[in-house]
Formats: structure tokens, C-alpha cells, sequence
């Protein structure tokens, strides 16, 4: 990777609720790491190239905690519904189109360019269902850069027919992606059951015991409103 300095108003957080502003200087970077920030250059990069941003700020990138890859195009869509009646009407029919790999590598670039485009450079994501369109993500994102967990979504109850797994083969997809897709620095898998109405006692076992096989965490939905109780 090399070396990198960057010149422009610096501004981080050296703790919850404190921000440090460090106007008009400079930041090295060796090998994606931040080796320092300093007002005034070091005498011995004197001579080396600066990007200088000059008013600009420079910011360090933004870390999204949850979000659904898949649900990029359908944002702001039927916020008028509650939960339920969201997933049913606007969010699985948008999701069934990801059984389509070539559907999903172009709608998955499209989502990691934004993200990137955004400031956001590390998340924890939400895939689908499809094991092919989940390892597309993978190799995306790695692509990109941009440091994940991604989880393909376990689903094998209360859900239509086009997006219902059946309970074998979502357990066994799932250790397949852990299997290809885990050891990479960057890009790792995370253990993603939807939440618990759309997954049946005997799926969320085998997900914990992936957990622990693999050393993997794991996210889902705690209750969202009170009809999903
Ligand atoms: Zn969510």
C-alpha cells in the first residue's frame, strides 16, 4: 500500500463525545495504518508528495452498525406500514429478486459504490437468502475495500414460499459461505437468522452451534412492534 499524506482540517474523535480539531494538517498513513497527524510535515517527508485539501475536512470513514444490502432500492419505500406488512408488501418481493446472481452483482456493485460514495467504509450487513448472491457480496465489497460482516439470511418459517428455506439446506449453505468466504482480513461472514418468527427452533440451534464451531458472531432483530410478539 505504501505511503500516503494527506494536508486539510483534520477532525476525530479521541473519545465518546470529544472531538479533536486539528486545522490545516497533515496526516501519514503507511500501509493503511495512521502513523501520525502533525501541524507542521516532519523534516524527513519534506521531500515526499502531499495531497493537499486545503479548506476541506478530513474525516475518518463512517461505520454503519446495520444495514440490509439488498433493501438499498427500495429506501424510504412503504414507511407507512408497520413491520410486518413492510416485509410482506415492499421488502420480500425485493429480496426474492436476489435469486439471480446477475441481478444481484449489479444491484451489490451499485450498493457498494454508494456506500463508498457516502463515507462508509466498514458495516454489518444483511444479505439474502441466496448463497450464490451472498458470496457475490463477499467478493464485492473485498473488491471495493470496504471492511464487512456479511451474513446470508436464514429464513425457513413464516415467510412466502419464494423466500422459505428448507432447514438442511440453510444450515448447510450457510457453513458452505463460512467455509469459502472465511480468513479473509476484511471481508468476514457473520451468523445472520432473520429474527426469531422466521426461524424454527431446530435452525437457530444449528446457527448457535455454527457460532461456536467457527468462532463467529452473530446478529438478527430483537422484537421491532408488538404484532411480531
Ligand atoms: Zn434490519
Amino acid at each position: 500500500m505504501g505511503q500516503l499524506i494527506f494536508k486539510g482540517n483534520i477532525i476525530f474523535a479521541t473519545a465518546p463525545g470529544e472531538l479533536k480539531i486539528c486545522a490545516k494538517s497533515h496526516i501519514i498513513v503507511k500501509d493503511g495504518t495512521v502513523e501520525g497527524i502533525y501541524e507542521r510535515l516532519p523534516e524527513e517527508y519534506g521531500q515526499e508528495p502531499v495531497k493537499d485539501y486545503g479548506e476541506r475536512l478530513i474525516l475518518p470513514g463512517f461505520v454503519d452498525l446495520h444495514v440490509h444490502a439488498p433493501q438499498f432500492f427500495q429506501c424510504g419505500l412503504g414507511l407507512d406500514r408497520e413491520l410486518l406488512d413492510w416485509l410482506s408488501d415492499c421488502t420480500f418481493p425485493a429480496e426474492s429478486r436476489f435469486s439471480d446472481p446477475a441481478y444481484a452483482r449489479e444491484a451489490y456493485t451499485l450498493f457498494a459504490t454508494e456506500m463508498i460514495r457516502q463515507g462508509t467504509v466498514r458495516a454489518c450487513i444483511f444479505a439474502t437468502i441466496h448463497k450464490e448472491s451472498t458470496g457475490l457480496l463477499f467478493e464485492i465489497l473485498r473488491e471495493k475495500g470496504i471492511g464487512a460482516f456479511v451474513g446470508k439470511v436464514n429464513m425457513d418459517r413464516n415467510c412466502p414460499g419464494f423466500l422459505k428455506e428448507e432447514t438442511e439446506a440453510s444450515i448447510r449453505e450457510t457453513e458452505e459461505l463460512i467455509i469459502q468466504y472465511g480468513g479473509h482480513p476484511l471481508v468476514k461472514p457473520i451468523l445472520t437468522p432473520r429474527f426469531a418468527p422466521s426461524c424454527s427452533g431446530k435452525l437457530l440451534a444449528a446457527i448457535g452451534e455454527l457460532a461456536e464451531k467457527y468462532n463467529l458472531p452473530v446478529q438478527s432483530h430483537l422484537a421491532e412492534n408488538r404484532r411480531e410478539v
